[in-house]
């Protein structure tokens, strides 16, 4: 095996094979076909990476299709964000396609499964044909309508299409085999009466074909030659060869269903079902909510397309269905906006401190880098003044050597500024300290070269001046569940596992450098984390999302526990 062939997925190896079995290269065809009865979510984005990147690795099309066959649940709201989340992750689809654009074919090709007599119309009750099923252990029974003839069933189903029946009155079936042990072999249905406007072709049909009777026609309308789909389809597969061995023209390419395990992520779901549920119960404020999984919901927490193709392609495809630790989205795109947003400073919980020995009325605009690792980011000015915040959390009256930050009597560095040292400190009536007096060194400031600015401390604030700071929301968030795996419990639903302090709205102070971030803009928050600008931000009234903290606090959390 050479290197090439080693990094291939189980998938790639299925379309090396094929090439060297026959295909042409330009045979090879894609899609990715969601169905537009909610948004894409990171499960998608796998799928998404697996389709296009195939595309890209043998420059092949890969349509988008929409698989829009159920109008009770469809809507062209969910078309236009799929297509816009497709195309942030920076893919470029050969086709926009649509199974509605197929609907008077598969009607004529149903009626053609009818005159062969491999369909008919059963006028039975949902309940009377469950019955009829059968177990899997168990054959089934056939339908007293199975027998039909052909000119009864032609003329029942286009009375069916022309409105003439009510739901659930009559179903088109496939005549397979009641007795086959794949239960979906047992005359599926595959057309059924739905008196519902569709988002594309409004009222010009009321019967709707069924996914197993569209999906794999739709392949082979767009000559699709490999239809990857999650294993739940597996069982399909059988059915999905039937519906196409009675109608392939031996001329055409005949496309291939092949499976891969669904991708999970943890501590959330990944069911447009479910998320819509989320929505709905007002549990979260809508699809792009940032504590969402979906792709909308990421990007406006402030992921980058390139952290989920990253994340997409380190968990590669399987074969087996798992749960992958959301840490693992979290170290990708931590990883990523470190070498992208620029550092600026931001005290979240302020305590006031006063530099007694600088000049009252003073300021000075010291030079500080946007990004140590990266010098084209060049730098910027922040100004200092004789009263600043630093976090709460950065000083203690008291406190052991390990304590790296503000004591009585200690010293640290500001970042990009002078070496400070407590001397005192100011209660409230509760003993909470709410103002700290230091001296700072004139001589210490950073950059300056001097002996006393490279003399080592060891700890450095980050810190804002009070009268430069700007004020803004900031939104922390947290996990949207408490459990590892909220789908997983048989005794409980999902939604009993929905964290309540899943987001905390606080005030920040800015240095004032941030006056004209806007929306989608992305930042490092000294020691706190990576932060973006909200959708909901204004001029006025900035608005940051926490997209994630510097490092993985649920890691040393779990592990005290
Ligand atoms: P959902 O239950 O969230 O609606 P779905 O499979 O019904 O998921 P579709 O819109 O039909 O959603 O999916 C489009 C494509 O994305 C399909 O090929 C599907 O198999 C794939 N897909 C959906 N969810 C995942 C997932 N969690 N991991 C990998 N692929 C997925
Ligand atoms: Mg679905």
């Amino acid at each position: 095996m050479d290197e090439e062939e080693k990094s291939l997925n189980f998938i790639e190896h299925i379309v090396e094979d094929d090439l060297k079995g026959g295909y042409k290269r330009e045979d090879l065809r894609f899609r990715f076909p969601p169905e537009p009865n909610g948004y894409l979510h990171i499960g998608h984005a796998s799928s998404i990476c697996l389709n296009f990147g195939l595309g890209l690795r043998y420059n092949a099309p890969v349509n988008l299709r929409f698989d829009d066959t159920n109008p009770a649940k469809e809507e062209s709201e969910y078309v236009e964000a799929i297509k816009k989340d497709v195309s942030w992750l920076g893919y470029e689809w050969d086709t926009e396609r649509y199974a509605s654009d197929y609907f008077q074919q598969l009607y004529d090709w149903a009626v053609e499964l009818i005159k062969q007599g491999k369909a008919y119309v059963d006028s039975q009750s949902s309940e009377e044909m469950a019955e009829q099923k059968g177990t899997p252990t168990e054959p089934g029974k056939e339908s007293p309508f199975r027998n039909r003839s052909i000119e009864e069933n032609i003329a029942l189903f286009e009375g069916m299409k022309n409105g003439d029946f009510e739901e659930g009155k009559h179903v088109l079936r496939a005549k397979i085999d009641m007795t086959s042990s794949n239960m979906l072999m047992r005359d599926p249905i595959m057309y059924r009466v739905l008196h519902k406007p569709h988002h594309r072709t409004d009222t010009d049909w009321c019967i709707y074909p069924m996914y197993d009777w569209t999906h794999g026609e739709s392949d082979y309308i767009e000559q699709v030659s490999h239809s990857l789909c999650t294993l739940e389809f597996l069982p399909h597969r059988e059915l999905y060869n039937w519906f196409l061995d009675q109608l392939v023209d031996s001329s055409k390419l005949r496309p291939k269903q092949r499976e891969f395990a669904r991708r999970n992520l943890s501590h959330t779901v990944v069911s447009k079902r479910k998320l819509l549920q989320l929505v709905e119960n007002g549990v979260v404020d809508s699809w792009d909510d940032p504590r969402m999984p979906t792709i909308s919901g990421l990007r406006r927490r402030g992921y980058t397309p390139e952290s989920i193709r990253s994340f997409a392609d380190t968990i590669g495809i399987a074969k087996r269905e798992n749960v992958v630790d959301v840490s693992l989205l979290e170290f990708h795109v931590r990883e990523h906006l470190n070498k992208i947003a620029p550092r600026v400073m931001v005290v979240l919980n302020p305590l006031k401190v006063v530099i007694t020995n600088y000049e009252e009325g003073k300021e000075e605009w010291l030079e500080a880098e946007n990004n140590p690792g990266d010098e084209s980011a060049g730098s910027r000015q922040v100004p200092f003044s004789r009263e600043l915040y630093i976090e709460q959390e950065d000083f203690r009256e008291e406190a052991n050597r390990k304590f790296f930050r503000l004591k009585l009597g200690g010293e640290v560095r500001l970042k990009n500024g002078y070496i400070i040292k407590a001397e005192s400190c100011t209660k409230d009536a509760d003993g909470n300290v709410v103002e700290v007096q230091c001296t700072y060194d004139p001589k210490s400031k950073s950059g300056s070269g001097t002996e006393e600015s490279l003399r080592k401390v060891k700890g450095t604030l980050h810190w804002v001046s009070i009268s430069h700071a700007l004020k803004a929301e900031v939104r922390l968030y947290d996990r949207l569940f408490t459990d590892e795996n909220p789908d997983g419990h048989k005794d409980k639903d999902f939604m009993d596992f929905v964290n309540p302090d899943s987001l905390q709205k606080i005030t920040g102070y800015l240095e004032p450098s941030l006056k004209d971030a806007t929306v989608g803009d992305k930042f490092q928050f000294q020691r706190l984390g990576y932060f973006n600008v909200d959708t909901d931000s204004t001029a006025e009234n900035l608005v940051f999302n926490r997209t994630v903290t510097l490092r993985d606090t649920w890691a040393k959390l779990e592990q005290k526990n």
